[in-house]
C-alpha cells in the first residue's frame, strides 16, 4: 500500500516536474524578421530564464494558428500592423491579458479597449520628397497629396496593402467617408505610374527622377540610410522626409504599430504576459529604434538620437482600433478608386 502511494506521489511530482519544464518555454508566432526578434528574446531569456522558440512567417500564421486550435503549442503572437492583429482578434485567437504594467507602459489608443492585443512599437506614415524637384515645405499635409499642382508626380504602393488601407482608414476616421474618397480619387489622379512595389520602390522612382512625391513608412529611411548596399544609400540621399499634418491646429502625422498578444489556448499565459511586458520596458522599447527605427510606445521612453535628428513631429493619436473598425470600408474605396 504504500509503494502504492509512493508510485502515484513520484508519479504526480514527475507530472508537475514536467508542467513545470514546460512553463519554461514560451512558443512564438512571429510575422517580425528574426534579425529585430532574436536581440529582445535573448534579452529575456537572460532576465527571466524562460527559454523561448520562434516559427517565423510572414504569411499564414493566423490560419495555422486557427486550425491547430486547442492543440496549438502557440503562447505568443507577434505581428506588424493592426490588420494582421485584427485578424487575430477576429477569429478570437487572442486571449484577454490584464497586466497593470501593459496598461501603464502602453497609451489607451495603441491597446485593444478588451485588452486582447498590444502595441510594443510604432511607426509613421510619412511623405518624402525629391531634394533637387520639391523645396522644403511645398507640401506639408496628406491632403496636399491629392492637389493638382502635384499631377503626374506622385508615386506610391498599391493601395490596398496594409499601410495605405490604414492611411486612408485614418482619412475617413478625420474627414468622412464622402471626402476620404474624394481625395483618394485625387491621389489616384496624381500617380506618375501604376502603383507598384513596396516602400522602398519609391524612393527608387524618387531617385530616378520618375516621381518626386511618395508615401512610404518612416522606418524605411533608417533602412535605406544605413543600407549595406550604396545604391540604397543614394536613394536615401536624394530625399526629405516630412512629417504630415504638423500646423499648430492639425491632427498630427499618420501612426500605424506593431504589436502582439497572448495565444487563446496558450498554456504559459503567465509567461507569455510576461514577454508582452518584458517588450514594452525601457530597454526593449530602446531597440525598436536602434534595430529597426521605430518608434517606442511608452511614454517614458524617447525615441532614439538617429529619429530624433530626422525632425520631432506631433502623432496623430486617433485609436488604432479606429482603424481596424474602417479597414473594409477603406479597402471597398481603394477598389472604387484604383488605386
Ligand atoms: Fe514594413
Amino acid at each position: 500500500m504504500k509503494s502504492l502511494k509512493l508510485t502515484i506521489l513520484g508519479a504526480l511530482g514527475c507530472l508537475c516536474f514536467l508542467e513545470i519544464a514546460k512553463a519554461q518555454e514560451l512558443n512564438i508566432y512571429s510575422h517580425r524578421q528574426p534579425f529585430l526578434i532574436e536581440p529582445f528574446l535573448e534579452a529575456f531569456t537572460k532576465s527571466t530564464g524562460i527559454e523561448t522558440k520562434v516559427l517565423y512567417s510572414s504569411k499564414g500564421l493566423a490560419q495555422r494558428l486557427k486550425s491547430e486550435g486547442r492543440n496549438s503549442p502557440a503562447d505568443v503572437v507577434l505581428t506588424v500592423d493592426i490588420a494582421r492583429l485584427s485578424v487575430y482578434h477576429k477569429f478570437g485567437l487572442l486571449a484577454e491579458i490584464n497586466s497593470q504594467k501593459l496598461t501603464d507602459n502602453i497609451p489607451q489608443n495603441l491597446r485593444s479597449p478588451d485588452n486582447t492585443w498590444f502595441a510594443l512599437s510604432k511607426r509613421s506614415r510619412v511623405i518624402v520628397t525629391s531634394k533637387e524637384r520639391v523645396a522644403q515645405g511645398e507640401i506639408k499635409r496628406i491632403e496636399d497629396l491629392a492637389d493638382p499642382r502635384w499631377r503626374g508626380r506622385v508615386c506610391t504602393r498599391p493601395g490596398s496593402h496594409v499601410y495605405n488601407r490604414a492611411l486612408l482608414a485614418s482619412m475617413i476616421a478625420h474627414h468622412g467617408a464622402e471626402d476620404a474618397e474624394k481625395w483618394a480619387k485625387e491621389l489616384v489622379s496624381n500617380f506618375a505610374r501604376r502603383p507598384q512595389g513596396n516602400d522602398r520602390a519609391q524612393v527608387k522612382a524618387i531617385f530616378e527622377g520618375v516621381c518626386d512625391v511618395a508615401i512610404i513608412n518612416n522606418y524605411y529611411f533608417g533602412k535605406l540610410k544605413f543600407s549595406e548596399e550604396p545604391d540604397q544609400r543614394a536613394w536615401a540621399r536624394s530625399m526629405n522626409l516630412v512629417y504630415p499634418n504638423q500646423g499648430s491646429e492639425d491632427r498630427g502625422a499618420h501612426m500605424n504599430i506593431s504589436g502582439g498578444g497572448v495565444a487563446i489556448h496558450s498554456k504559459n499565459k503567465e509567461a507569455a504576459t510576461k514577454l508582452l511586458e518584458f517588450l514594452t520596458e525601457p530597454a526593449s522599447q530602446n531597440l525598436y529604434g536602434e534595430i529597426n527605427f521605430e518608434f517606442p510606445v511608452n511614454p517614458n521612453v524617447e525615441p532614439t538620437a538617429e529619429l530624433k535628428s530626422w525632425g520631432v513631429f506631433r502623432e496623430d493619436n486617433l485609436p488604432i482600433q479606429t482603424i481596424a473598425d474602417l479597414s473594409r470600408q477603406a479597402q471597398m474605396m481603394i477598389d472604387r478608386v484604383g488605386w
